[in-house]
């Protein structure tokens, strides 16, 4: 039986494309998952959430993974890699893994030897997955071998810990040959801290769901350090802080954030210049709505017009 959230266009790996000042941006799918509807929504009751999420007899809410390419002119950058092909057996058939990104990068006739640049939010294995890929003799290589990639050194740090709480979400075959290999550059990047991946291209550290979760602007005039709105256009990837657009307001937080509280302040510092310089959200896991505005509704709520 199709979940419920299911449409005709659910299977179509590439979600949506767009222009930011004078960047293309393509948004691919590794395919959608499912997780327990009640982990995404927290405390949430589920008769709140389910209006917005439904699902199915298992209660599992469908959920997307989206990578994002960014063509620069200069450069062609991914943030976020999937959850890719190193599940066990086990695994992928909970969670209904399709392993669909290689798929998507032939359906957008992009090249992965094109990416130069990877960008992981943090290494839970759903976002990090096609890092690596393991081949049919089980050797782990880099998906990508011309690109540089960069995550933050703290999410190592808590990985390698495998603490009873997330142990599971971390697979280390997803970073560990890459930074063994030099081909992985670790950030230091503090909370609230912006840096320079390259013109254009900055992460910014929004702690909550990990304590080192990244954020990646994407401001083709450079970034606005004033923080005040004078940089032109602007797209965000907000990454697990915000995961679906299900998720917009500030207390919906999920059961897997490692802070909940500090997940609501940073929101709502997110908010503080997402909604008036009208910036393109970009969702991890809105298979539906991978990408959207937002804007405060008559009552004050975040929502996607
Ligand atoms: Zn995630």
């Amino acid at each position: 039986m199709p979940h419920p959230a299911e449409r005709p266009d659910s299977a179509n790996p590439i979600r949506a494309r767009a222009t930011v000042g004078d960047f293309e941006l393509t948004i691919l799918s590794d395919g959608h998952y499912f997780l327990d509807g009640g982990a995404m929504f927290g405390v949430v009751p589920k008769p709140l959430w389910e209006k917005r999420a439904p699902a199915d007899d298992q209660n599992r809410i469908l959920l997307g993974l989206n990578t994002v390419i960014v063509r620069t002119g200069k450069h062609t950058i991914a943030i976020e890699t999937g959850i890719g092909n190193k599940l066990s057996d086990k695994l992928r058939a909970i969670y209904g893994a399709k392993e669909q990104l290689p798929h998507a990068f032939a359906a957008a006739q992009i090249r992965p030897e094109e990416i130069d640049i990877v960008i992981n939010s943090h290494l839970h294995f759903d976002h990090c997955g096609w890092n690596t890929t393991r081949t049919p003799d089980g050797l782990i290589v880099p998906t990508f071998p011309n690109a540089r990639y960069f995550a933050h050194r703290g999410e190592v740090t808590h990985g390698r810990l495998q603490l009873e709480r997330d142990a599971v979400s971390y697979i280390s075959d997803n970073y560990d040959p890459l930074i063994e290999s030099g081909q992985m550059t670790l950030l230091d990047t503090k909370p609230g801290q912006i840096e320079e991946i390259i013109p254009g291209i900055s992460v910014e550290c929004f702690p909550g769901h990990t304590a080192q979760l990244l954020a990646v602007h994407i401001e083709p005039g450079g970034i606005d350090s004033s923080r005040k709105g004078s940089g032109g256009p602007h797209a965000c990837y907000i990454s697990d802080l915000i995961p679906t657009s299900a998720h917009l307001e500030p207390t919906w937080v999920m059961g897997y954030d490692l802070d909940p509280v500090t997940c609501i302040a940073e929101r709502k510092r997110f908010y503080q210049r997402a909604i008036p310089e009208e910036w393109l959200v970009l969702f991890t896991h809105d298979h539906h709505t991978p990408i959207g505005h937002i804007a405060l509704n008559e009552k004050g709520k975040p929502v996607i017009p």
